[in-house]
């Protein structure tokens, strides 16, 4: 439902937080967030409203970390409990992965994951990425953007994917698909979220992704090609109108 990245020199939960409360209006019925900080990936997910998420990391902190991603989830597959809250993460909990949409081949993905060995341990279409980015990534040659890739040309339906990896904690990868995900641009700092809502606060400058485009967000700097690699032209624009949210 609600989709949140950032990566900059300051706190990461708080801006990621603070953009989810600002998605808020659209509905949903749970939340997660991940920070990578001092090279590990830490998770919290709490069905129900942000309330619940936000106690829990009263009662639990994550560590401060300076690349962080969050999530609102409307349920399309499994129900909404812990559990099936995003983020979702790999067997080796190295990687975490967020998704707004469908993937509607998921089933056939799963079952192959099963015989590969993979346990996977939600009811959600969402995991199998997570599981997928993991065997794909020694193929990538440890190159997050490039399994994500090589992911995305697997799936079908409507998705975003925003997807970090615990060995390269300045890199959050995005991609979509007949799903929305936008780009702001700060300096020495850079958003992604499924709605300009989340970061109007701290730009207005953005880039619209295009269909089928793979994003690499870091600290200094936006590259963006399509699912095969090839770079994909930047249409970077002013959000001069008032976001009320
Ligand atoms: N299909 C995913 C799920 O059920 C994502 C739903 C959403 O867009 O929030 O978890």
């Amino acid at each position: 439902c609600g989709i949140v990245g950032y990566v900059g020199d300051r706190p990461a939960l708080d801006i990621v937080v603070e953009g989810l409360a600002r998605l808020e209006y659209r509905g949903y019925d749970s939340a997660g967030v991940a920070v990578l900080a001092d090279g590990k990936l830490a998770t919290a997910k709490r069905a129900g409203k942000l309330v619940n998420l936000r106690g829990a990391l009263e009662n639990d902190p994550l560590p401060d970390g300076t690349l962080g991603m969050g999530h609102t989830r409307w349920a399309t597959h499994g129900p909404p409990n812990d559990r099936n809250a995003h983020p979702h993460t790999d067997c080796a909990g190295t990687v975490a992965v967020i998704h707004n949409g469908i993937i509607e081949n998921f089933a056939r993905l799963r079952a192959e994951l099963d015989e590969g060995g993979h346990a996977l341990d939600s009811d959600t279409d969402t995991e199998v990425v997570a599981h997928l980015l993991e065997d794909e990534l020694p193929r990538a040659g440890g190159d997050l953007a490039e399994a994500m890739r090589r992911v995305c040309r697997r799936l079908e339906g409507a998705f975003t994917l925003v997807a970090v990896h615990a060995d390269d904690p300045g890199l959050v990868v995005g991609a979509r698909r007949n799903s929305p995900l936008v780009v702001g641009v700060g300096d020495g700092e850079n958003f992604l979220a499924s709605d300009v809502a989340a970061f109007i606060a701290h730009t207005r400058d953005a880039i619209e992704l295009g269909q089928d485009q793979v994003v690499e967000l870091r600290r200094d700097g936006v590259t963006v090609t399509d699912f095969d690699g090839r770079p994909a032209e930047i249409r970077e624009y002013h959000v001069d109108w008032d976001v009320s949210a």
